[in-house]
């Protein structure tokens, strides 16, 4: 496999479409900044007149898009990798790209263990995909792995869904949690301008998107390294700028760090209409001790004056977390703590993982105080049970209030409803004529902890 490194400003071609007629699929594995990564990489296979199927084995380009963040990472791309050398051997002209972060992370592992990989590319070049496929059907495979990115790529977007889009404000984090892969495989913080997002999102208003989803890896330090004529724009500005297209009807963000959370956010957020009463805010621990060694620089009391302060100024807030069970050390003191954190905070809903370790993070080094797994499990049952009782009591205060929804489409759950959200993000099923995209008004009349069901108001 050659390596290819960038040695000139990239120039992003504009050229006839090469590919017209041919077929791609692409698989993502991981978290929402992936998802509108592979939304980039299929705009600019589409660009070049690809079209996507749904099966990997009969498409003629596969695309892998990686994540490390989750368990199994390695063991789900091998597998996956292993089951399409099958397809390549009976059809030799298949090209198979892996990017994303594992590529990132593994580049020579990759080339070692799959060499019927025809591209390799990391998190900081998806935008030259296209360019590294000519390469690879010219002069045979190829790698190319950016250290850090200078800028934002910006592509043409494919999205799944018509009326709802992600919009990324910046990439990377500056932060360095000990269980987190994200700083060494995305880098520092690169924020875009805010002129550049503004667009963005008035040009989806122009397309009909009604929804947009503010994306980085730590959207409350939006802006900090970016000063245009003396001026920073920070996150709380940007909310209002966004809030200020016509025809973006809800604004949401994901993921904001507790402790870069402060006022100048939440009183945007109260005060720019378009802006949803929802604020998703990873806690990880109760554990003042284990918070520390995590180096999440907040400690429970300052983590639930946060809850405090965004409660307090944005009416009806729903909250959601992101919990870690098990990190290395955590004793059942540390989790009854957790378990406190969680009843004084009253969660609608919790993101809840078994700590597992990542290669290459400071805590995956903790292995003498890895804790017993039976113990884990035993404790991230327990947390369920609180939270699933805490969302249930949640979401039944709820039932007999009307609501708006945004109609995402035909329910998974009952083909005979429809689903929808709400400002607040709760999942609502329906008996609807509504089409996708469209707004409706239902009364809340039953629910569960992780939905509810209407009927039309
Ligand atoms: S804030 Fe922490 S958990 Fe979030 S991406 Fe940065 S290092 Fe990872």
């Amino acid at each position: 496999m050659s390596l290819i490194q960038l040695d000139e400003p990239r120039v992003r071609e504009r050229r006839r479409p090469t590919r017209s007629g041919r077929t791609y699929a692409i698989r993502t594995f991981g978290c929402q900044m992936n998802v509108h990564d592979s939304e980039g990489i299929a705009g600019l296979l589409e660009a070049d007149g690809m079209k996507r199927i749904a099966e990997p084995e009969n498409a003629d380009l596969v695309v892998l898009n990686t994540c490390c963040i989750r368990e199994n990472a390695d063991q789900k791309l091998y597998g996956t990798l292993g089951m399409l050398k099958k397809a390549k051997d009976q059809r030799p002209g298949m090209l198979i790209a892996v990017g994303g972060c594992l590529a990132q992370k593994d580049e020579d592992i990759i080339q070692e263990r799959a060499p019927w990989v025809d591209v390799v590319f990391g998190t900081h070049n998806f935008d030259r995909v296209v360019s590294l496929l000519d390469y690879a059907e010219e002069w045979g495979p190829v790698m190319e792995i950016l250290e850090e990115s200078t800028e934002v790529a910006v592509v043409p977007v494919k999205r799944d869904v018509a009326h709802s889009a992600w919009v990324t404000i910046m990439i990377g984090c500056n932060n360095a949690c000990t269980f987190c892969i994200v700083p060494a495989v995305r880098g520092g913080e690169i924020s875009r301008r805010p002129g550049d997002i503004v667009r963005e999102v008035e040009s989806l208003s122009a397309d009909g998107v009604v929804e947009v989803t503010l994306l980085g890896q730590n959207v409350n330090s939006y802006g900090r390294d970016l000063e245009l004529n003396g001026h920073k724009t920070l996150f709380a500005e940007l909310l209002r700028q966004v809030g200020a297209v016509e025809g973006i009807e809800r604004i949401r963000y994901t993921s904001p760090h507790p402790k870069d959370f402060r006022e100048d956010v939440a009183v945007a957020m109260a005060e720019t209409p378009a802006v949803c009463e929802q604020l998703h805010l990873p806690l990880q621990s109760g554990s003042d001790r284990i918070l520390a060694a995590m180096h999440r620089g907040y400690n429970a009391e300052r983590f639930l004056a946060k809850v405090e302060l965004a409660r307090r100024l944005i009416p009806n807030l729903a909250l959601s977390t992101d919990i870690i069970v098990g990190f290395p050390g955590e004793t059942e003191e540390d989790f009854q703590h957790t378990l406190d954190v969680v009843e004084q905070a009253r969660f609608d809903s919790a993101f809840t993982f078994i700590y597992s370790p990542r290669p290459g993070t400071a805590a995956a080094e903790l292995v003498d105080d890895f804790i017993d797994k039976d113990v884990v499990h035993d404790r991230y049952q327990r947390l369920g049970e609180l939270q699933h009782s805490i969302g249930l009591e949640t979401n039944r205060a709820l039932i007999g209030q009307t609501v708006e929804l945004l109609i995402d489409g035909p329910s998974k759950k009952d083909p005979e409803r429809k689903s929808g959200r709400t400002r607040t993000n709760k999942l609502v099923h329906l008996k609807t004529e509504q089409p996708a995209g469209s707004f409706a008004d239902a009364r809340l009349v039953e629910a569960t902890p992780y939905f509810l069901l209407g009927e039309p108001a």
